[in-house]
């Protein structure tokens, strides 16, 4: 780690620690949004698809958690009907908890829990009909299948000076992947998306002295396995060393792009 770097980091007094992979994330789209958030400590406020998608996130964790138990636990002579039973009364059970413990907030922000509840259910019905096929395949064929490694695993490298938490690690045979979680559909992972499996990658193979070259992006109804590069890797390094030279107290340019219309801190940077 750059040592110049790191100790203009502490004579900041900016609170020392490590560099979310997230924060990368944002620092690629604008560096002067990651400065906002990191050195001017500007808070984006939560609007109700944030909060939404906070909510959809938590519930998809805990079902993955759950339902990787209740597979272990199968027989190979059980029918559908029953993989289906017990996984959709363990997706509502999740789907309810989740939601009455964040109802004084999704009510402040006039989000009406019943029909949220109601949605839920109806979207984790299908999910759970089409678990429960793949599952009763996956038994009948007597697959090894996929296991489910960690779930929400959480994971930092003290030489890099980085951290990320990853939604889910998988094992395919002897091959690891890190699974990103992602709430809204999308036909195609954007460059984010596959940047921040990236750095879940490379913190992963150095921890598990294994390389990681691919991860998986899980839309709603769709997963896609996507190629992680050595470059991409590197990449992240690279963003790692320009978030450091900010936290260092370097002030990037504010620029105008079109992000900037889509971005919450429009009115900071560009209407005071
Ligand atoms: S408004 Fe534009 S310049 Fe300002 S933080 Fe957002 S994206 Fe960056």
């Amino acid at each position: 780690m750059n040592v110049l770097l790191i100790t203009s980091y502490v004579r900041t007094g900016v609170r020392i620690g490590m560099i979310q992979v997230t924060d990368l994330v944002t620092l690629r789209l604008c560096p002067y949004r990651f400065y906002l958030e990191k050195i001017q400590k500007k808070k984006v406020p939560t609007t109700q698809e944030m909060y939404l998608g906070t909510v959809y996130h938590k519930i998809a964790e805990e079902t993955v958690r759950r339902e990787s138990q209740i597979i272990a636990e199968l027989k190979p002579g059980c029918r559908s009907r029953q993989v289906f039973d017990l996984l959709y009364m363990e997706y509502c059970r999740v789907i309810r908890n989740v939601i009455l413990r964040r109802k004084l907030k999704l009510t402040s922000l006039n989000i009406d829990c019943e029909s949220l509840l109601q949605e839920l259910r109806e979207f984790y019905k299908e999910a759970a009909l089409q678990k429960a096929l793949s599952v009763k395949k996956a038994l009948e064929k007597k697959e090894e299948g996929i296991i489910v490694g960690d779930v929400e695993y959480y994971i930092e490298d003290t030489d890099l000076g980085l951290l990320g938490r990853v939604d889910r690690i998988e094992i395919h045979g002897d091959v690891l992947l890190p699974v990103e979680i992602k709430t809204v559909e999308k036909k195609r992972p954007a460059f984010s998306e596959v940047l921040q499996l990236a750095g879940y990658a490379l913190l992963l193979e150095r921890e598990r002295c294994t390389a990681v070259k691919r991860g998986i992006i899980e839309y709603p109804s769709t997963r896609i396995l996507v190629d992680i590069p050595d470059n991409l890797k590197e990449y992240i390094m690279k963003l790692r060393d320009h978030a450091l030279q900010i936290l260092g107290g370097e002030v990037p340019e504010k620029v105008r792009t079109d992000k900037c219309d889509r971005c919450h801190f429009f009115e900071t940077c560009w209407q005071r």
